[in-house]
């Protein structure tokens, strides 16, 4: 595939960095994952709101307006072929050779950009959705989740445990037993009428799904909906858990912690919502 390294369309196999740049060795950085099926992107203005927080947050100043983000990111479509893909973009701080933890000055920041597939969203094929298996764990990452930074060894290592019981992803809750959101998704708990998600914070990364799904539900105005606390206990006895992401849309838990989850089933409000969701997605 075609990737897109500081001003340039390059083979991804071919893309080279310094391995003194800060990204690498600090994770000094913040990316997005932008899902474009057959060249149409969803969310891209507020992926770029929250691309652009971010890099405010680290005080890395790029030049790069919104227009000139949406040319790249279309000429990096052009390039590949047709297809599913998560647009991923870093920006890093840039090289510097003195490894010195404060921020340098004389440094330009990496821009980096590729496309690695995604699987067929559920909002496109919902009667052949695979639902997900969840663990639970206390959240042991930082205290800035909302920065979408590149220093993921905190949701790497939740995500792991998933994966070693066998599960999907690890639904995480802070010390006083609130959800947060899982380690690579945020969260939305189904009981009865009410659609309830934990309310950002500094604990949580303010997803893109997240915002147009709640978006979309307020305007429809058939359920209600509710930002706040949710404890794990009522995620144990919810109707519905689901799980949001860019690439996963709107994805139904059917496991927590080898209980089921409801029926077991994907549930009917998710049946629901699951349509509504790819009514609208491309309206963002
Ligand atoms: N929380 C975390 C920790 C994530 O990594 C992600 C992205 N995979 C999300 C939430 C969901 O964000 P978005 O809907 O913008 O993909």
């Amino acid at each position: 595939s075609v990737a897109f390294l500081n001003g340039e369309f390059v083979k991804l196999s071919e893309a080279r960095i310094s391995p003194l740049d800060r990204g690498f060795l600090f994770g000094d950085g913040v990316y997005e994952v932008i899902p474009a099926y057959a060249g149409k992107t969803v969310g891209l203005r507020p992926h770029l709101a929250r691309l652009n927080n971010g890099l405010a947050a680290l005080e890395i100043t790029t030049g790069w307006d919104d227009a000139h983000w949406q040319q790249t990111i279309d000429g990096l479509l052009a390039q590949n072929p047709v297809g599913n893909w998560g647009v991923y973009i870093q920006v890093s701080r840039g090289a510097d050779v003195t490894r010195f933890h404060a921020y340098p000055k004389d440094v330009s920041p990496t821009i980096f950009m590729f496309v690695f597939p995604i699987a067929t969203p559920p909002s496109e094929s919902p009667q052949t959705v695979k639902g997900l298996k969840v663990v639970s764990a206390e959240d042991l990452r930082w205290q800035r989740c909302h920065i979408k930074s590149t220093s993921l060894l905190g949701n790497v290592m939740h995500f792991q445990q998933a994966v070693t019981q066998g599960g999907n992803d690890t639904l995480l809750y802070d010390n006083q037993g609130n959800l947060t959101e899982f380690s690579s998704a945020n969260v939305f708990v189904v009981q009865g009428n009410v659609i309830s998600t934990p309310a950002l914070d500094n604990h949580i990364l303010p997803g893109i799904t997240r915002l147009m799904l709640l978006d979309m539900l307020r305007k429809q105005n058939k359920y209600q909906v509710v930002e706040g606390a949710i404890g794990l206990q009522q995620a144990r006895a919810a109707d519905e858990i689901w799980l949001t992401s860019s690439s996963k849309e709107v994805s139904p838990v059917l496991k927590l912690d080898g209980r089921n989850v409801g029926d077991g089933l994907p549930g009917k409000v998710w049946q629901d919502v699951i349509a509504l969701y790819g009514q609208q997605k491309y309206d963002y």
